[in-house]
């Protein structure tokens, strides 16, 4: 694996307290599997729609809450702070992320809810998806929401978000 990471996630534990933090925070290490198994449950039990509708406010909040916090942190602006969030979320295993800020497109290869979820008719990853409309209410200080308009769940090669201000 070349380049095997950008050494941005700043890992610790608490071995006698059973913890782990990553950049400070309590972190739990769990399985993508896992967290599509999460989802697909959630969908068995309150409906396709009503499970994206959980999952992509989910994201939404997370999106929003770690945005602020690595933009006061980091102290970066425009495309630097772009760039070292890409870095960032890749590092985290989310699939590897390109964002493009002028025309609000979000695209991410090998999006790891689309790799564990198999084949589906619509898309999938709605936790990322909630997680950019998050990070771009952010970056243009305006409401966003965000739509997957390609999912590798649905056989593209990649997944795209494309984000639109909430009139
Ligand atoms: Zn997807």
């Amino acid at each position: 694996m070349e380049g095997a990471r950008y050494n941005l996630i700043k890992e610790k534990w608490d071995i006698e307290n059973g913890e782990f933090f990553t950049q400070e925070l309590p972190t739990i290490i769990m399985s993508s599997a896992i967290f599509v198994g999460i989802q697909k449950l959630a969908e068995t039990m309150v409906g396709a729609d009503g499970a994206a509708v959980i999952f992509y406010e989910a994201g939404k909040k997370v999106g929003v809450l770690r945005t602020k916090s690595w933009k006061d942190e980091w102290g970066l602006d425009g495309q630097e702070f772009i760039k070292k969030m890409e870095e960032f979320l890749t590092e985290l295993g989310w699939g590897k992320l390109s964002i493009d800020t002028e025309n609000l497109i979000i695209k991410v290869k090998n999006s790891f809810a689309a790799k564990n979820y198999g084949n589906s008719d619509v898309p999938v990853c709605h936790f990322l998806r909630g997680y950019y409309a998050g990070m771009g209410e952010v970056l243009t200080n305006r409401a966003m929401d965000a739509e997957e308009i390609k999912c590798a769940a649905c056989g593209d090669d990649f997944c795209e978000f494309v984000l639109k201000q909430i009139e």
